[in-house]
């Protein structure tokens, strides 16, 4: 099945448990369920290939799902993979998380069907500018703000920038996830992985798992999880297994992320094989490893029916968006496994970039500190209110973010009368 198909079941799927729950009727369920817009735009970029210049034209999306509680709000992914199905469900979970968190914003989402490793830096500079035109009339610091995501960084957001400022005037806000001299927040680089580790100690701790004893296996070694990795390393955890799309690396005496080695090897090379005193695994090796938990920061639907059974982990930690299909979900389950859900996991995210949208308006920038305190207390509070939800309710505690999130969504539809 399709990565458009395979995002937008499991997203329906975990909808459909909380709306039964919920009791929600079926035009309420078609409201919750429908994208306010959904727009698709043709962007044509000029790339220069063996001395010559070749006209190329890439599709981008933007679904704005719900904006009930504040401006649209969610990340731009430049991958090859980005369709509107997938999109479509991103921007949904958006919602939800925003809601979860309790922040004034939407979801949304947005995206460009693209490999942005094979275009030079110019070429990068020109599609992302070009979007952002496209995107122009839709997007604002109070009606739509987008963030990177896959394939997208601080760099993208500041051409982004650069390019809604030549029609809007310099408005900060308009983006998040920006360069620190353009007005983006400390601490944001390392937010998402900050709070992955941060609630993985949470949930560790509940399960009485000390850290020096408790082994962790990585998988994704990117932005969210090398943040998470050196910041669970920070706690004393035992990282023993991190990953990238052509595998990973694993040591039985736990990976020095402490040195930086490992973060040091990821840039020079792009790939982990090789990092001293480690050995290579497959990433359905990595999955199998003995180990307490498993961060899951990759992509989508890494694990399935076809690999849980191998899972030997007490505690899976969705940092990545839908890391874990709804099949293996309730597989897992059923073997006592716990899953900390994605809408809460990775949250430390668009908290982040909320604190930034807030720094901007204020033109107030905030310490490092400040940011990280901030985010650590709201990740505190909602994972306290889902776990007492989901024990008050025995149910798991993805079904209980689900529903929280849902009946305040519901509850600002209801109120502002659309
Ligand atoms: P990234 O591109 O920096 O990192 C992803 C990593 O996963 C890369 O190292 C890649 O090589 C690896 N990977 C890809 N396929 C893999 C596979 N099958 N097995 C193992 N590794 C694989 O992206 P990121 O920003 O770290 O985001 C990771 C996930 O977290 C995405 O689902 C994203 O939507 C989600 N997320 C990111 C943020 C953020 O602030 N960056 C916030 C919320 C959610």
């Amino acid at each position: 099945m399709g990565k458009k198909c395979v995002c937008q079941e499991i997203q329906r799927h975990f909808l459909e448990v909380a709306f039964n729950r919920l009791k929600l009727k079926s035009e309420q369920r078609q409201l919750l369920l429908s994208s306010f817009r959904e727009t698709r735009v043709t962007i044509p970029v000029c790339l220069h290939q063996d001395g010559d210049n070749v006209l190329q034209t890439f599709q981008g999306y933007r679904v704005q799902h719900n904006h009930s509680r504040g401006p649209f709000k969610g990340g731009m992914r430049f991958h090859p993979d980005v369709n509107m199905g997938e999109v479509r469900a991103l921007a949904q979970l958006m919602t939800w998380k925003t809601a979860l968190v309790d922040i004034p914003f939407g979801g949304a989402k947005g995206g460009v069907t693209v490999d942005p490793k094979q275009l030079s830096e110019s070429e990068l500079e020109e599609l992302s500018k070009r979007f952002c035109q496209k995107m122009a009339p839709i997007i604002g610091v109070h009606e739509d703000i987008p963030a990177p995501d896959i394939g997208t960084n601080p760099q993208v957001m500041a051409w982004m920038l650069d390019e809604y400022s030549k029609t809007n005037g310099y408005r900060t806000g308009v983006v998040t996830g920006k360069p620190m001299e353009l007005g983006g927040c400390a601490g944001r680089l390392e937010a998402t992985g900050h709070g992955v580790a941060f609630l993985a100690d949470k949930a560790a701790t509940k399960m009485s798992l000390v850290p020096e004893k408790t082994r962790v296996v990585i998988q994704g070694f990117g932005n969210v999880g090398s943040h998470a990795a050196i910041a669970l390393s920070n706690k004393g955890y035992k990282i023993i297994s991190i990953s990238g799309s052509r595998g990973g690396v694993f040591s039985d005496k736990g990976i020095d992320i402490g040195l930086a080695l490992a973060l040091a090897h990821v840039h020079e090379t792009g790939a982990l094989m090789g990092l001293s005193g480690t050995t290579a695994v497959t990433n359905d090796e990595l999955l199998a490893l003995p180990c307490d938990i498993i961060v899951a920061a990759a992509l989508e639907a890494t694990i399935t029916c076809d690999n849980d059974d191998a899972i030997q982990a007490r505690l899976i930690i969705e940092a990545a968006n839908m890391p874990v299909t709804h099949r293996a979900d309730a597989r897992l389950r059923k073997r006592g496994v716990i899953i900390v859900p994605d809408l809460l996991a990775n949250a430390g995210g668009v908290l982040a970039s909320y604190y930034e949208w807030v720094q901007n308006l204020q033109q107030f920038p905030w310490e490092r500190e400040t940011v990280l305190n901030r985010l650590e207390k709201r990740l505190n509070k909602t994972y306290d209110e889902v776990c007492e939800f989901a024990e008050q309710q025995k149910i798991d505690m993805r079904a209980a973010a689900y529903e929280l999130a849902i009946k305040r969504v519901d509850k600002a539809i209801k109120l502002r009368g659309f």
